[in-house]
């Protein structure tokens, strides 16, 4: 029998999908990703700031983040640096999203300690590449378009 949720630890009885931090303010983009991260089966947290994304980080536990670099309050760059001082999310992968392509912008994040750097817009192709790499088994399955 098949599960329903390809992500459940115990079929049926316990849903356990990977949950994705999605810290993003615009909110085309932000609803964008929500929509192509459930699609692929994955449980989807929201955070339209820096602090929101650090509070949430720390309430939710997700088990990848999809940072934003332009975020309000407090930029994605400076969240990173205050999510790895937690020792609770000091290992969670974090996924720089960035408008900007230069290489410094690039060290800056990888600095700070995110673990992979995407520079927007990016291709679907290279969403599912990430979820892939990041939460392996568990995210870069789906076999419908978009
Ligand atoms: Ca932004």
């Amino acid at each position: 029998m098949s599960s329903l949720y390809p992500y459940d630890c115990h079929a049926r009885r316990a849903p356990c999908r990977a949950k994705v931090l999605v810290a993003e303010d615009h909110e085309d983009t932000r609803q964008l990703l929500r929509m192509l991260l459930e699609k692929r089966g994955l449980s989807v947290v929201e955070a339209g700031d820096g602090f929101e994304a650090v509070d949430a980080a720390e309430r939710e536990q997700p088990d990848l983040i999809l940072m934003d670099g332009g975020l309000p309050l407090l930029d994605g760059i400076a969240a990173t640096r205050r999510l790895r001082r937690l020792s609770a999310l000091s290992a969670v992968p974090i996924v720089f999203l960035s408008g900007h392509a230069e290489p410094q912008a690039q060290t800056d994040a990888l600095d700070a300690g995110c673990d992979e750097y995407v520079v927007k817009p990016f291709e679907i192709e290279r969403l599912d590449m990430v979820l892939r790499r990041h939460l392996p088994g568990r995210g870069g399955q789906h076999d419908e378009g978009v």
